[in-house]
């Protein structure tokens, strides 16, 4: 359900793996292990074998909990780093495939921090938090310890100051050596986050090596959809593997989409009306399949993307259509429908509510069309409609 909350605030987030949140860490003056990414277990050894030394082979999958899953190996050898890279590259960690692993120097290390930064939407502001309880999740110890975390909320205008980093450095207990290596570590982190207009930005674990010194041995970092446009370098980054074939064509389409487990497949124009059409769908007791918004002056390619979206999902046994026509003409979206109508045959009753900017026009192609819907005039009538009609208590 989080991921449909992130889209009602107006759009998706992505997440960055690992070695791409750590260049970017790097790339604002934070410390991290020489190493690079692989793709297959030889490409693994030949960047060993260029590191010299022992290396750590770590799966590159958008998920916690690698460790566990035996998704990190450390390695002596380049020649049992390429076993391992091997072993690695054939597991699947929670579903999904790992493609790549990222071959680091192995660090020694002497201690683990945690660091990190968020948006706190309460407070409208980011907030740094850091906890001498490194390499766990920090859900875990916000459960578990909660003392064990300590916070500064940044203000927007003035920066992270100095002062805040030093409060968190002393009270993670860090011994006074280290506060400014930590200092300059937390302003490169929070820059990063700042750049990429990042929702959060994390180095679980921040270590301190048996040399004493602070290295990011891990990296996460997840950027707001609607940054990205300033980012076209993280655009790139964006994993596709990681969506599922519906969010894939929804995203080419332009469309925001997120599939949920009701019966009723919403196509809706703006997210306000989208969220309200899923409330009052509830509210008859019914449940929807999925947030669709196809955005405002939707073309009827588009509204067949969406369409297609819609009785692609098994679960869909019933469709509701309302559209509210300011900028996107309701004849428009109504010859988008038959469009998708030629490719998608529909098998299961429609209820259309169609009003506002060319509503006569709308309603007759469709009333012309040779596929019956179901009509209404108000959105409560169209969702009592559409509810009976899930459960075959209307004819189509
Ligand atoms: P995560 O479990 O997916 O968060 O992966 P991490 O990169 O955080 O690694 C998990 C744990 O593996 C860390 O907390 C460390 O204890 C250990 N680890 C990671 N890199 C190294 C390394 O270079 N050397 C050693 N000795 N341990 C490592
Ligand atoms: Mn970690």
């Amino acid at each position: 359900m989080l991921r449909v909350s992130n889209t009602f605030m107006g759009g998706k987030c992505v997440k960055l793996h690992e070695y791409q949140s750590k260049r970017l860490f790097a790339a604002h003056g934070v410390p991290i292990p020489g190493g690079d990414v692989a793709a297959t277990p030889e490409e693994a050894r030949r960047i060993a074998e260029e590191l010299g030394g022992p290396v750590v082979v770590k799966s590159q999958v958008l998920v916690g909990g690698r460790g566990k899953a035996g998704g990190i190996r450390l390695a002596q050898t380049p020649e049992e780093a390429e076993d391992v890279a091997e072993e690695i590259l054939g597991l699947e960690i929670k579903g999904l495939p790992v493609r790549k692993v990222l071959v680091d120097q192995a660090a020694d290390i002497r201690q683990e921090i945690y660091l990190g930064v968020v948006v706190d939407r309460a407070n409208r502001r980011p907030v740094m938090m850091a906890s001498s309880e490194g390499g766990v999740e920090i859900e875990e110890v916000a459960r578990t310890n909660p003392d064990a975390i300590k916070k500064v909320t940044v203000d927007p205008f003035l920066g992270l100051r100095g002062y805040q980093t030093l409060s968190l450095a002393k009270g993670i207990g860090l011994a006074a050596e280290h506060h400014r290596a930590f200092g300059g570590i937390a302003q490169g982190l929070y820059e990063a986050f700042l750049a990429y207009d990042a929702s959060l930005a994390e180095i679980n674990p921040l270590i301190v090596t048996a040399g004493g010194e602070l290295l990011a041995v891990d990296g996460k970092m997840v950027v707001d959809d609607n940054g990205l446009f300033r980012h076209s370098d993280l655009a790139q980054m964006r994993d596709v593997d990681e969506e599922t074939a519906a969010e894939r064509e929804a995203r080419q389409a332009g469309l925001s989409y997120v599939q949920l487990d009701g019966e009723i497949g919403c196509m809706v124009n703006g997210a306000g009306l989208a969220m309200a059409t899923m409330d009052i769908i509830k509210h008859f007791g019914g449940g929807p399949a999925n947030f669709l918004d196809i955005g405002g002056g939707a073309k009827a390619e588009r509204v067949a993307a969406a369409l297609r979206l819609i009785l692609a999902d098994p679960n869909v046994e019933a469709v509701l259509f309302n559209i509210f026509g300011g900028i996107t003409r309701c004849d428009e979206v109504a010859r988008g429908i038959l469009t998708a109508f030629e490719e998608v045959k529909p098998t299961v009753p429609l209820v259309a509510r169609l009003v506002g900017t060319n509503e006569e026009e709308g309603r007759a192609i469709l009333e012309d069309s040779d596929y019956h819907l179901i009509t209404a005039k108000t959105l409560a009538g169209a969702a009592q409609k559409a509810v009976a009609a899930a459960r075959g208590e209307l004819g189509a």
